[in-house]
C-alpha cells in the first residue's frame, strides 16, 4: 500500500480537483484530506480520523456508507452485464425495472425518465427538451429560461449558467444570453423587514412578472428551481411561494423545470419536493438521491405535457439525437434499485422528517439565541445557520473574515463534517437520512461548541 506521505504528494502534482482553490493546493497549503472508508453516517481518512458526515458528501450518499446491499448489487451487475448501450431501444433488466420503480415514485402527471450521469447533466437534458418541444410546437423564439439568483443547477455551460452564484460564473463568460436570473426567495433577506412572507411572496411574484413583461412572455420557456434552495444557502420558500409562481408560470404557458437532485427521493422527508410544496413540473430533475452515489445515474422525468410534444415532432424528426455512451448504464441502474428498495425498507423517508424535524429543533435551541446566529432554518434532513455580524441590521461579516469557514473548521476539529456554503457565511447540513437523534446531538454539540470557539 502507498503511504500517505507518497499518495499526498502525487495528489498534489497530478490530480486537479473539482471546486478547489489551485493554486492554494499546488503550494501544499489549503485542506487536504485522502479519504478510506465509510459506515453509517461516518467516514475515515487515512490519518485515521472517524467524522461524522454531516453533509452526506455532497447531500448525495443518504443512506450511509457501506451499504453491502448496494455493494453487491453494483458486483452482480458487473459480473452479469458491465455496459450495454441503451440507444435504438436497448435496455437491460437493471434499467428496465429502474425506469418502471422510478414512475411509480414520480409526482403524478409524469410520462417516462430519461436516465444521465449526474445532476448537471440531467439538467442539460431537460434545457434540451424544453427547446426541443417548443421548436415542434411551432415556436422558435421561446427559449429563454427563468433561473433564480442563489439556485444551483450544475456548472456545465447552461447549467452554470442557470446556477445564480458568482463564483460559477466569473472569467467562464456565463451566464450564456438564454438565461435570465430573478429573485430568490430568501425570506431572511427580504428588502424590508417589515414584509410578512405573504408580503414576500408577492414581492418575488411581482419581480418575476415584470420580468417576463420585460423580456416577452412568447421568448420564455421554462422556469427552473430547487423546491427548497440548496447551495446557495439551504433557504426554504415563504408561504404560498410555489403556487403563487406555478400560477403565473401556467398564465404565461412557460413550463416548470422542478430541480429535485438534492430533494429527490426523500431528503425533505417526502419521496420528492414538489407535492408537499405545491410544484406541478413539467420535468423533474434527480441525481444524487436516486442511487445515494454508490455509482453515478441522473434521471430526467419527463412530464405528459412534454412527452405528448415529442410525440408530435417523432415522425417528422426520427430519431431523437440526444444521448450519451453511459445514458442508462447498468453498474448506476442496479445501485439505484438497491438504494430505492433500502429507502423504502429502513423507511428513509420517515426517518428524514422525523430525525430531521429533531436535528432543526435542538440546533434551533441550541444556537438559535447567539447574537451572530441570525437564522436556523432547514426542512427535513436540510439545517442551515446563517452567521451575521450584527442581527439587528442582518449584516454579513467581512466575506474575507472567512467565519462560516472557520466555524465549519472548528467542527471538523470535533470530528463533525459541515459544508461551509459558497455565498454568505452559512453553515450547512444535509446528513444521510439515516441519521440517528444521538448523531443529531452530535451535530449540534459541534455546532454549538465551534460557534463558541470562533465567535464566542
Ligand atoms: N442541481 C442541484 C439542485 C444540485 O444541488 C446539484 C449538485 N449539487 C446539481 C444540480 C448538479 O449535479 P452534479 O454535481 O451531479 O452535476
Amino acid at each position: 500500500m502507498l503511504t500517505n506521505d507518497e499518495l499526498a504528494k502525487w495528489d498534489r502534482e497530478s490530480f486537479f480537483h473539482p471546486s478547489t482553490n489551485l493554486g492554494q493546493f499546488a503550494r501544499g497549503e489549503g485542506p487536504q484530506r485522502i479519504i478510506q472508508g465509510g459506515d453509517g453516517v461516518f467516514i475515515t481518512d487515512r490519518d485515521g480520523n472517524r467524522l461524522l458526515d454531516g453533509f452526506a458528501g455532497l447531500y448525495c450518499v443518504n443512506v450511509g456508507y457501506g451499504r453491502p446491499e448496494i455493494a453487491e448489487a453494483i458486483a452482480d451487475q458487473a459480473q452479469e452485464l458491465a455496459y450495454y448501450h441503451a440507444y435504438a431501444g436497448h435496455g437491460s433488466e437493471a434499467n428496465i425495472t429502474l425506469a418502471k420503480m422510478v414512475m411509480d415514485r414520480a409526482p403524478k402527471g409524469m410520462a417516462r425518465v430519461y436516465f444521465g450521469l449526474g445532476g448537471s447533466d440531467a439538467n442539460e437534458t431537460n434545457i434540451k427538451l424544453v427547446w426541443y418541444y417548443n421548436n415542434i410546437l411551432g415556436r422558435p423564439e421561446k427559449k429563454k429560461i427563468i433561473s433564480r439568483w442563489r439556485g444551483y443547477h450544475g456548472s456545465g455551460l447552461m447549467t452554470g449558467s442557470l446556477t445564480g452564484l458568482e463564483l460559477f460564473h466569473k472569467k467562464f463568460d456565463l451566464p450564456l444570453s438564454q438565461v435570465i436570473h430573478t429573485e430568490a426567495p430568501y425570506y431572511y433577506r427580504r428588502p424590508d423587514p417589515a414584509m410578512s412572507e405573504a408580503d414576500f411572496t408577492a414581492h418575488c411574484v411581482a419581480r418575476l412578472e415584470a420580468l417576463i413583461a420585460a423580456e416577452g412572455a412568447d421568448t420564455i420557456a421554462a422556469f427552473i428551481g430547487e423546491p427548497v434552495l440548496g447551495t446557495g444557502g439551504i433557504v426554504p420558500p415563504p408561504a404560498g411561494y410555489w403556487p403563487a409562481i406555478q400560477a403565473v408560470l401556467d398564465r404565461h404557458d412557460i413550463l416548470m423545470i422542478a430541480d429535485e437532485v438534492v430533494t429527490g427521493f426523500g431528503r425533505l422527508g417526502a419521496m420528492f419536493g414538489s407535492d408537499p410544496y405545491g410544484i406541478r413540473p413539467d420535468l423533474i430533475t434527480c441525481a444524487k438521491g436516486l442511487t445515494s452515489a454508490y455509482a453515478p445515474l441522473s434521471a430526467s422525468i419527463v412530464g405528459q405535457r412534454v412527452w405528448d410534444g415529442l410525440m408530435r415532432g417523432t415522425d417528422e424528426n426520427g430519431v431523437f439525437g440526444h444521448g450519451w455512451t453511459y445514458s442508462a448504464h447498468p453498474i448506476g441502474a442496479a445501485a439505484g434499485i438497491a438504494n430505492l428498495k433500502l429507502i423504502d425498507d429502513l423507511g428513509l423517508v420517515k426517518n428524514a422528517a422525523e430525525v430531521g424535524a429533531y436535528l432543526n429543533r435542538a440546533m434551533q435551541d441550541a444556537v438559535g439565541d447567539h447574537p451572530n446566529v441570525g437564522e436556523v432554518r432547514g426542512a427535513g434532513m436540510l439545517c442551515a445557520v446563517e452567521l451575521v455580524a450584527d442581527r439587528d441590521s442582518r449584516r454579513f461579516f467581512d466575506a474575507a473574515e472567512g467565519r462560516g469557514a472557520k466555524v465549519v473548521a472548528a467542527m471538523l476539529g470535533r470530528g463533525v463534517i459541515a459544508r461551509a456554503m459558497p455565498q454568505g457565511d452559512i453553515i450547512g447540513l444535509a446528513p444521510p437520512l439515516c441519521l440517528t437523534r444521538a448523531e443529531a446531538d452530535q451535530i449540534v454539540a459541534a455546532t454549538r461548541d465551534a460557534i463558541a470557539e470562533v465567535l464566542g
